[in-house]
């Protein structure tokens, strides 16, 4: 027992170890890489030159280094060593030098490189959560410090023989995404085809399930190593460490068709006569005269020739004209409480920092020739997990939850913290 007492006494200050962060089936994506750094309180050490040849050759530094450093400032912490490893310590606490002692250093790792690099973000060097996962769930995954505290005179000097006590430290919470690691690594793959194909400037994908709103997957390229931060370059960090598929916005373009032609058989089903029923023909013209501004479908489509077509067929089709009425024959007071319910122009909740709004035209501002184009993606910008979440929403019955990336958070013993379940935000009534 003394002796037990007397080693972790050596370990100042009593450092939490910070939680782990692992995919939904337990990949673990970042641990914790045991180094420690070792500090000398010249105060204490007895024999200065006999204490630091022995450290010298454990830590493999000049003696005559360490010896000038014990001696260089007196009644402080002196750090002697960074990064040393635990073979290393576990030596040193053998030895039982006065005065010198050791603390874990809080370094992540990451085994798997760059995999959800955005979404996981990293700490500052002292171990604070800075970006991502790791700044949103900080307070559960830091843990909290332990003391030792001593005795000392009132100057602060440590009294000779003096008794310490030890407050053990409170290791962070490990926490478990929703991130399938699986489906996560093959998004990045194809992200990976896409830009060797297009050479975008950027590419991001979601996968959501529509059931739960849990996110399976958040890829965003290009990535970087975690392991290798760029934290000396602000603006390379701030490009690459950037999950745009939340703070982000653009205009979605055909991919909001979805969105208009649920609101459109919504309203059909409640017996609005404007709306557009599955077998109503749109008219065949390729354009659409609004407010003096014309709309043009992108292509003839398939058979050569601009021709009638039904809902069916205007979305196979991708069809701006037939969006065009659609938005319209609903009027912006009921086309807006469809981008409302399906939650444009607002933040989904999602646990991450720095969510974007998105842009939605003030409803009062909408003329016709915007509601025309905001039927078919345009004159509206979102987020791709705005997008995500709407496009869920539209095909699973009209239920939005509020989107997660964690699924439970939880200690070393197995004791849950929380569990986050689907948390409903609204359903279509
Ligand atoms: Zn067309």
């Amino acid at each position: 027992m003394r002796l037990a007492l007397d080693q972790w006494t050596r370990e100042i200050p009593v450092v939490a170890e910070r939680g782990l962060i692992t995919a939904r089936d337990g990949e673990v994506l970042v641990e914790n890489d045991t180094a420690y750094t070792v500090f000398a309180r010249s105060n204490a050490v007895k024999d200065v030159k006999a204490t630091s040849e022995t450290l010298s050759t454990i830590l493999q530094i000049d003696a005559e280094i360490l010896e000038n450093k014990i001696n260089g400032r007196k009644a402080s912490e002196i750090t002697l060593a960074k990064k040393v490893g635990k073979e290393s310590v576990e030596k040193l606490s053998l030895e039982s030098l006065d005065g010198i002692y050791y603390s874990r250093d809080n370094l992540r790792r990451y085994p798997n490189a760059d995999v959800l690099c955005q979404v996981l973000g990293f700490t500052s060097y002292d171990g604070a959560g800075t970006t991502g996962i790791e700044k949103y769930y900080d307070d559960y995954l830091a843990g909290k410090n332990g003391e030792v505290l001593y005795e000392t005179d009132l100057v602060g000097k440590e009294l000779n023989g003096a008794v310490a006590t030890y407050v053990p430290a409170t290791d962070g919470y490990n926490v478990r995404l929703t991130i399938d690691y699986g489906i996560q690594t093959v998004v990045e793959a194809a992200l990976k085809r896409v830009a060797q194909e297009y050479s975008p400037s950027s590419a991001e994908c979601i996968v959501l399930d529509p059931s739960t709103f849990e996110i399976l997957a958040m890829a965003n390229y290009p990535s970087y190593d975690l392991n290798e931060i760029p934290r000396d370059d602000l603006d390379t960090l701030n490009a690459l460490s950037r999950n745009k598929t939340v703070s982000d916005i653009y205009e979605p373009g055909s991919t909001f068709k979805i969105v208009t032609a649920a609101a459109n058989l919504e309203e059909w089903n409640r017996g609005n006569k404007s709306a557009y029923s599955p077998s109503r023909i749109f008219s065949s013209s390729r354009t659409r005269s609004v407010d003096g501004t014309t709309v043009k479908c992108w292509n003839n489509h398939a058979n050569g020739r601009h021709s009638n077509q039904t809902l069916a067929e205007a979305l196979n089709n991708s069809c701006n004209p037939c969006f065009t009425d659609m938005a319209l024959a609903l009027g912006t007071e009921t086309f807006y409480d469809y981008l409302s319910a399906f939650g444009f122009g607002r933040r989904t909740g999602i646990d991450f920092s720095g969510e974007a709004y998105g842009l939605l035209l003030p409803e009062t501002a909408v003329r016709n020739c915007d509601l025309a184009r905001i039927g078919f993606g345009q004159t509206v910008a979102v987020t791709a997990l705005q997008l995500a979440c709407a496009t869920a929403a539209a095909v699973n019955g009209g239920y939005y939850y509020a989107p997660r990336l964690v699924k439970e958070i939880y200690a070393k013993d197995g004791y849950v913290a929380y569990t986050g379940g689907a948390n409903l935000k609204k359903q279509a009534d």
